[in-house]
């Protein structure tokens, strides 16, 4: 995985009163032992891909307290985990990214929603939403309120985080329904203390068994039963959900001497607020606030009473809510007007419609309320100079700059195998031209970007090949699709697979065998290798297409760019009907550097001879056309300035990241580019043969060249600084 929490994990056995420090992420899997989990479970992603890697980590203390730990196929399987609270008293919490991952969870989710649960039941989201985000943006509070399925949005301070997720297992038993704990990107990684309690033995759990199975036509979502259950919800469920959110002061409200206005906000932009307030002079730091304030920690159910109370007598009410539609302000409105209560709401006439409520955007919100409702004791014109303030902030940034910094999309890493399948591909279609690609969500789907641009379509996570089947009869040519190794086994194998080859239909698969859910921080999945050897997987990509009835097959190592070409071409053109897969397979190359440097390390650290390949471009050579960055986009491959009075244009270039992993010597090759490229290995604690081999050859260098010479045929300065190292141009 992406880190290790190794250490971190010890501090999960901390007892009554001791103090808790370290990352929000971590201060969740703590609260659910306080709460006595019996079981937890999750799929990867971000911002919750920590979570799932904790928990992995912590298996041996949950073992301790029988704890079950389900790393899950998908989310759908996370949120079905959740079926065991329903029938017994047992505590559960799973966890996904959202709003993508709850997608995929909601027939589960509805299933749940519908039956309600009898003991805790709590799914931890990570509300992937904002400037920070890599999906589409949109709220998981539709499906809160779809489901019936209570959403809590506390307050990002490590506190309130693990006292909300115990009492988020309470609110679930109070009510007989499950609790979605939404975290955003922020409180994920929030780092903080908080007094600990003892952790809690659960009464059901690996160590003390059920014997006794429960059967009730009730908690199973069939016809004529789903009427009652769907009557149940807002007969008994919701009530009883609200009554516990208020005796147990869920929702805070923090006083303020400002008693004619207040500001309504949900709990995860609590922070976000009184930065905003103490901009304009009604807050200090340490969140003491003129205005009063009420947070929602549970952004639904709203208790309406508890509105009410708050905004009585008031003139003016802010309502902090971030992302479009605003159903927490069409709520308050409509709660407020049945109460007969007149104070005017405010909200998105202020703040944003959509988008992520950054400190910034809040700021900015706040301080035009607060002109516009001039609240008695308010400085306006202090308020009025907020936007101003930024915008001069802003501008002497870029002035200390220079210029704007320049917009950097993302990439592959340096080395990644992905990266030659789609250079490979490029140089097909020179050849036989462009074809429809759709894509999939992963790492590949960088492949949309520059200088690739190759990627028409990502509808989801292992959608790639489904996603081609409505273009690919109606196309002039075959088309490709893209789907990782992860996208396989979340849903690709039979949504894409096994749906293409019932319906017998003819394009190109590419599956992208790098090993991980690398795109994550790369978790492992049924088909990784083990300590980079693919032979040693647990589960065969390779058997499972051909189970399903793959004829057309093949396997290619990502970094033979020629052999990819061909295999290309021959899926393209083969007279073969059918569905063709290549599998593109090498191990993904963050994962791979993070092995290979420990190892490398211990190498060192014993003396031991160790060889690290890398590459570089001989100037005098390169023309600086630079077709090869073209064609390949890895970081590594840059540009510098030409010392060449007659070749004005910027050199290639490679910089010191490179890892060696081949790819542009075999583009070279495959493009039959130039000879600019060469392979140099850079070899520490050398043989006493190598030492002396090395001794001449930089003599015959010297002797020969001047020294810019000397620098520019291949001692690049980085390498030269390591005293150990000696170079060997292969
Ligand atoms: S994480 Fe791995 S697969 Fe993804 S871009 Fe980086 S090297 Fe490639
Ligand atoms: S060999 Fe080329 S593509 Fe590979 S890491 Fe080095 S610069 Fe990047």
């Amino acid at each position: 995985m992406e880190r290790s929490f190794a250490k971190e994990v010890q501090s999960l056995k901390l007892g009554e009163g001791e103090t808790f420090e370290g990352e929000g992420i971590l201060a969740v899997t703590k609260a659910a032992l306080q709460a006595g989990v019996s079981y937890v479970g999750g799929y990867q992603g971000s911002p919750v891909s920590h979570l799932v890697d904790v928990l992995s980590e912590a298996k041996e203390i949950m073992d301790e307290y029988g704890v079950h730990l389900e790393i899950c196929a998908n989310e759908a399987g996370a949120a079905a985990m959740l079926g065991a609270s329903i029938n017994y008293p047992i505590r559960g919490l799973v966890t996904w990214k959202s709003v993508v991952g709850t997608n995929v969870a909601s027939d589960a989710l509805s299933n749940l929603g519908s039956v309600g649960v009898i003991g805790g039941a709590v799914a931890v989201i990570g509300e992937d939403y904002g400037e920070g985000a890599s999906i589409i943006q949109e709220r998981s509070h539709a499906f809160a309120m779809k489901s019936s399925i209570w959403l809590m949005d506390p307050r990002p301070n490590l506190t309130t985080m693990v006292d909300t997720v115990e009492k988020a297992f309470e609110l679930s038993e109070a009510s007989n329904a499950p609790v979605m704990v939404m975290l955003r990107i922020l409180a994920c990684h929030v780092q903080g203390r908080f007094t600990a309690r003892d952790n809690k033995m659960p009464k059901i759990s690996r160590r003390n068994k059920l014997q006794t199975p429960d059967h009730n036509l009730m908690r199973i979502a069939l016809p004529p039963n789903t009427y009652a259950q769907e009557k149940n919800k807002f007969e008994h469920r919701m009530p009883a959900a609200k009554r516990f959110i208020v005796e147990h002061g869920l929702n805070e409200t923090f006083d303020g001497d400002m008693e004619d206005v207040g500001i309504i906000t949900q709990g995860g932009l609590y922070n976000t607020v009184i930065r905003a307030l103490d901009r304009v002079g009604l807050a200090d730091l340490y969140g003491t606030s003129r205005v009063p304030i009420h947070v929602l920690n549970v952004t639904y159910p709203l208790v309406d009473e508890q509105l009410a109370e708050f905004c009585a007598g008031k003139k003016h009410v802010l309502v902090v809510e971030e992302g479009h539609p605003e159903y927490i302000e069409e709520h308050i409105n409509s709660a407020l007007r049945k109460a007969d209560i007149q104070a005017v709401v405010h909200g998105k006439n202020v703040l944003p419609m959509a988008g992520q409520y950054t400190a910034e955007v809040v700021q900015t919100g706040v301080a035009k309320w607060v002109e516009l409702v001039a609240p008695e004791g308010a400085d306006t014109d202090r308020a009025g100079a907020v936007p101003e303030e930024m915008f001069t902030i802003k501008g002497k940034a870029v002035g200390h700059l220079g210029s704007p910094v320049p917009p950097r999309p993302p990439t592959f890493c340096t080395g990644c195998p992905e990266r030659p399948v789609f250079s490979a591909i490029k140089l097909m279609e020179r050849e036989l031209g462009p074809t429809h690609i759709s894509c999939d969500i992963g790492c590949h789907t960088f492949s949309a970007l520059a200088p690739f641009n190759l990627g028409n379509t990502v509808l989801g996570y292992g959608l790639g090949l489904a996603s081609s089947t409505g273009i690919a009869p109606s196309f002039g040519k075959r088309v490709i699709s893209v789907m990782g190794d992860g996208g396989f086994w979340h849903n690709g194998m039979t949504t894409g697979v096994a749906s293409s080859i019932f319906n017998k239909d003819d394009s190109v698969l590419i599956v992208m065998k790098n090993g991980y859910t690398s795109a994550t921080g790369w978790q492992f999945l049924p088909s990784s290798p083990n300590k980079g050897n693919f032979e040693d997987s647990k589960m065969s990509i390779e058997r499972a297409l051909r189970t399903l009835g793959v004829k057309w097959q093949r396997k290619v190592r990502t970094y033979d760019v020629s052999k990819m070409v061909k295999t290309l071409k021959e899926a393209m053109t083969t007279a073969q009907a059918g569905l063709k897969v290549i599998i593109a397979e090498s191990e993904c190359m963050l994962a791979k550097q993070r092995r290979v440097k420990a190892e490398r390390a211990e190498r060192l650290k014993a003396g031991k001879r160790d060889v690290r390949p890398r590459f570089g471009i001989d100037d005098d050579v390169c023309t600086g056309d630079h077709s090869c960055i073209r064609l390949s986009g890895c970081p590594s491959l840059t540009i510098k300035p030409s010392t060449d009075m007659l070749r004005t244009d910027p050199k290639a270039h490679v910089n010191q990241g490179c890892v060696g992993c081949g790819l542009c010597g075999e583009v070279s090759h495959a493009a039959i580019l130039c000879p600019s490229f060469y392979k140099a290995d850079i070899v520490s604690n050398p043989s006493k043969f190598e030492l002396w081999l090395s001794g001449i050859r930089q003599k015959v260098i010297t002797a020969w060249l001047t020294p810019e010479a000397v620098r520019l045929n291949g001692v690049h300065e980085g390498e030269a600084a390591e005293p150990a190292d000696a170079q060997k141009a292969a």
